[in-house]
């Protein structure tokens, strides 16, 4: 599938700190002008902490810097009485299980929309890259069951949806948890997942 990190990710932050530095695209910014951002990459994922491509973003992972894994996290965020703290992710992103589908579906009415409207318009790949000539061979769902997600049994793991993943992990991987809860990793629009080759049962068949 094509992928679209920069697209639908990297992109609008990058509008969003020009526009919050005050030099709007095409505005040169000086060099001295930047802004921090912290990354919450945990040190299990370390390899996934990337550097901004433009000067005027310098990424920071205090996670990393405080050489905490995501045990510790939950450590102390359970600490807090925050144990329930869901994983921060990208509200269309094609790794969520059914668990995060239905969150969203069952408390945020306007972002179930925009997601399945989302989901609808990735159909045929990206509209820039299929400009460009790039066009995708078959075609892009959310689910990881190929149904448009207005459709998607994320109410439970179907059999086939279960046997397909089973069989691609070996039987050996915690299926029906990754397959209601999603991806355990993490992630970063520097790091999306989305960017790494994947197995096509991740709704993106190619
Ligand atoms: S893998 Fe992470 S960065 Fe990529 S779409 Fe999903 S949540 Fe977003």
């Amino acid at each position: 599938m094509q992928r679209s990190t920069g697209e639908y990710k990297i992109k609008p932050i990058k509008k969003k700190v020009r526009d919050l530095l005050g030099y709007p695209y095409p505005t040169r910014i000086p060099k001295d002008v930047f802004v921090e951002q912290w990354v919450g990459i945990s040190t299990d994922e370390f390899h996934r902490a990337k550097d901004a491509d433009v000067r005027y973003m310098r990424n920071r992972h205090p996670l990393i810097d405080l050489n905490w894994s995501r045990d510790n996290c939950i450590r102390y965020l359970t600490s807090l009485g925050l144990a329930d703290t869901p994983k921060s992710s990208c509200l269309g992103c094609p790794f969520h299980g059914n668990a995060q589908w239905r969150h969203i579906r069952d408390t945020s009415p306007d972002e179930w929309q925009d997601v399945m409207e989302f989901d609808a318009a990735i159909r045929k790949g990206n509209a820039r890259a299929n400009a460009s000539g790039n066009r995708l061979l078959g075609q892009a769902f959310l689910h990881r069951s190929r149904v448009p997600l207005s459709e998607a049994p994320i109410d439970h793991v179907t059999a086939a949806e279960w046997a397909a993943r089973q069989q691609q992990l070996g039987g050996h991987a915690p299926v029906v948890e990754e397959l209601e809860n999603g991806v355990v990793d993490g992630c970063s629009p520097w790091a999306c997942r989305g960017a790494e080759p994947v197995q096509d049962d991740f709704g993106l068949a190619s």
